[in-house]
């Protein structure tokens, strides 16, 4: 059983393919994957890319041609949420693509085709991933993030990087008036979960809130995924593929 460990970018996973061992490298679709083993668990680890039609891709390719039977995601976000600040994780229950609109065809956000705009996570999979995440939060991952804390909920995914006040207000705004509560923005993470669940393979994300996704997210982030994304993302995968049975990979 194959569990993929899945980043955008390679400042968010660095340090997780050093520690694997009987390490392959493969080029496959424009991408590296890096085969091998990590705390008892066959992994391959890679990058989505930028933007849901990458993360898609490599998604798929993970499945296909990798056989994974598991997936999780590791990486930053914008906070969205009130009280969702810098240093925080979020694990996310469900994922919504904030720019899907196939109205007045089909409710705005709804995902034509599955009835729905919101998808699961997998429960047993985040209540392990949200378990390793609370473990490196109270340790102090981040000394500079002291009252940092793991929220659970919702993440929407878009081909944007929100970086003004305007553009967070009025995603939050809107989202918040039709009954969803974001907590986090990205551009990943529910293409991810859309690939997953057609081939009905479970899924998990955790993210680091590097910005707010406010006037200062572009410079913020940039300083967070290169100074802490990388210790988080090292921590909780490895408390979580000790945490999660390498017999559990089956179910
Ligand atoms: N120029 C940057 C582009 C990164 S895009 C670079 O150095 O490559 C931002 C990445 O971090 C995406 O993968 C996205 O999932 C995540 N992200 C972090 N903050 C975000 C925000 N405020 N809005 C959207 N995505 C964000």
């Amino acid at each position: 059983m194959t569990i993929a460990i899945l980043s955008a970018l390679a400042e968010e996973q660095h340090g997780l393919v050093d520690a694997m061992d009987g390490l392959q490298t493969l080029r496959h679709v424009g991408r590296d994957f890096w085969r091998g083993r990590l705390h008892g668990h066959e992994v391959v680890c890679a990058l989505s890319g930028i933007g849901k039609v990458a993360a898609a891709t490599t998604t798929a390719a993970l499945v296909e041609r990798f056989g994974v039977r598991a997936v999780v995601f590791t990486g930053v976000a914008g906070g969205l949420g009130p009280g969702v600040n810098v240093g925080d994780v979020v694990v996310a229950r469900q994922f919504l693509q904030h720019d899907m609109d196939a109205s007045p065809i089909f409710p705005r956000w709804e995902l034509p085709g599955y009835g729905r705009s919101a998808l699961a996570s997998d429960g047993a999979m985040t209540d392990a991933l949200a378990g390793a995440a609370a473990g490196a939060v109270q340790a102090g991952m981040a000394e500079a993030f002291a009252s940092a804390c793991v929220h659970q909920g919702l993440i929407v995914s878009g081909d944007q990087f929100v970086g003004s006040h305007q553009a967070s207000d009025r995603l939050r705004g809107e989202l918040q008036a039709a009954g969803h509560s974001p907590l986090a923005v990205e551009m990943e993470g529910a293409a991810v979960a859309q690939v997953c669940l057609d081939y009905g393979v479970p899924f998990a994300a955790m993210r680091t809130i590097s910005d707010r996704a406010d006037d200062s997210a572009h410079v913020d982030f940039a300083l967070f995924v290169r100074t802490v994304a990388s210790r988080y993302a090292q921590r909780v995968v490895s408390d979580f593929l000790r945490f999660w049975p390498a017999q559990a990979d089956a179910h």
